[in-house]
């Protein structure tokens, strides 16, 4: 049997909800190096299926750390919206940036190690228990004794699970394929990403998106499909199906590529994200199901989910009753309402007449979002 280890704050998870929570506690006080510890069942530059596309807002978060991810990164410069023969053109400087998951997230455990935090690679938990005094975390190499156990372990969360807080609602549906291409294209030459609405018939709650990525000095696109399943009574669609249309309107093949999916939880106000001596951060406490946007929320609960801890330690009140409140109370987090509001409302209609008007109301509404950062212009066409 391995021997229990006591520890202060044990993170589930590496990616940017578990790094950010990490950070930023050793940004409030270099100590809590010493009292946290962070496990995970991957080895970073580990995979992660994403898009890799991030916002200022989540760039604003890392700066507020200090830090700027200067990594490998194509900046999308034309954010092109389709529904379809419409065309609304988003421009920025940039849009939002496409970085490599494995990359960036790999990046963001080496910042934590260097200023001497233990990430445990490699070690996945299997059971979590509360007890009265501690939470008791056993992984397949250590029984943890943690007063407070943060879980950052994704969409599937394990912790969730043993938790017995599960629940098949909530979860978006996506698709990716990466597809190798030429560098001389307008997506790489001018940075130019895209969003497609046009599968709404097909009962598609999302969209078919492109991204331009490059895995060293190889560009791919990083294609796939979003369905958020808001409206969650309607049919579901057939993802598979909705995506090798998408691809044959573009004069490819989906069976030549290898197609890869993973949930995202999206946020839900009446859904625990707290209880005593437990914190959920990032995919677990769910993000965006309008655009599927969940790295930069992820780092935004990183932040609440630090900041919970040290005045919970502060007070010597481990209950974070007051956690949900902290996540309304944070300038990015509290936009969450509004996006699963705007996403039940943009993927309601059913009739081709509300789709057109949904699509409409959606590049309006993106453009006001894109407002807020600087360098932004816009650019409407209907053929
Ligand atoms: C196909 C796809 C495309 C996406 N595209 C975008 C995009 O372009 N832009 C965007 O902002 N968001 C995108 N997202 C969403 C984004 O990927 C997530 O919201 C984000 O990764 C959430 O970060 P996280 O830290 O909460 O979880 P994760 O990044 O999933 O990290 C969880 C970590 O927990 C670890 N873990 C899991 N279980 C255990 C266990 N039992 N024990 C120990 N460790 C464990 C995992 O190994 C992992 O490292 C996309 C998602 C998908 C599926």
């Amino acid at each position: 049997m391995p021997q229990t280890e006591n520890v202060d704050v044990l993170i589930v998870g590496s990616g940017p909800a578990g790094m950010s929570t990490a950070l930023h506690l050793i940004d409030a006080d270099r100590s809590w190096t010493g009292r946290t510890v962070v496990v995970d069942r991957a080895v970073h530059p580990r995979d992660k299926l994403c898009g890799g596309g991030i916002t200022g807002d989540g760039d604003r978060v890392l700066e507020g750390l200090g830090l700027r991810y200067d990594g490998p990164q194509v900046l999308v410069q034309e954010l092109e919206l389709i529904y379809r023969s419409h065309n609304h053109s988003m421009n920025g400087d940039p849009v939002f940036r496409v970085v490599r998951r494995n990359e960036f997230d790999h990046w963001l455990a080496k910042l934590g190690q260097k200023q001497g935090l233990e990430l445990r690679q490699g070690e996945a938990v299997t059971s979590v228990v509360p007890k009265r005094d501690h939470i008791e975390v056993v992984t397949d190499r250590a029984v943890f004794h943690a007063k407070v156990v943060v879980a950052a372990d994704g969409s599937n969360s394990t912790v969730l699970k043993e938790l017995k807080w599960n629940r098949t609602a909530g979860q978006a549906r996506l698709l990716e394929v990466l597809t190798s291409e030429t560098p001389d294209t307008r997506a790489f030459q001018d940075g130019v990403a895209m969003f497609d609405f046009s599968q709404a018939g097909a009962g598609l709650q999302g969209y078919y998106w492109e991204f331009p990525s490059m895995i060293g000095d190889q560009a791919f696109l990083n294609r796939g499909v979003f369905d958020s399943r808001v409206q969650s009574r309607r049919p579901r669609a057939a993802l598979k199906q909705v995506l090798s249309e998408s691809f044959a309107n573009r004069g490819r093949d989906l069976a030549d590529f290898s197609l890869k999916g993973h949930p995202i939880r999206w946020f839900q106000s009446d859904s625990p994200v707290s209880a005593p001596r437990i914190l959920l951060a990032g995919d677990s406490a769910g993000v965006d199901p309008f655009l599927g946007e969940g790295i930069s929320y992820a780092l935004g609960y990183g932040q609440v989910a630090a900041d919970a801890i040290v005045d919970a330690f502060a007070r010597n009140d481990l209950s974070f009753v007051g956690y949900a409140d902290r996540i309304q109370a944070h300038p990015l987090l509290s936009g969450l309402k509004t996006r699963v509001a705007l996403a039940k409302l943009i993927y309601w209609p059913r009739m081709v007449w509300q789709q057109e008007l949904a699509w409409r109301l959606s590049s309006m509404i993106l453009s006001g979002f894109q407002r807020y950062r600087r360098g932004f212009g816009t650019r409407t066409s209907t053929g």
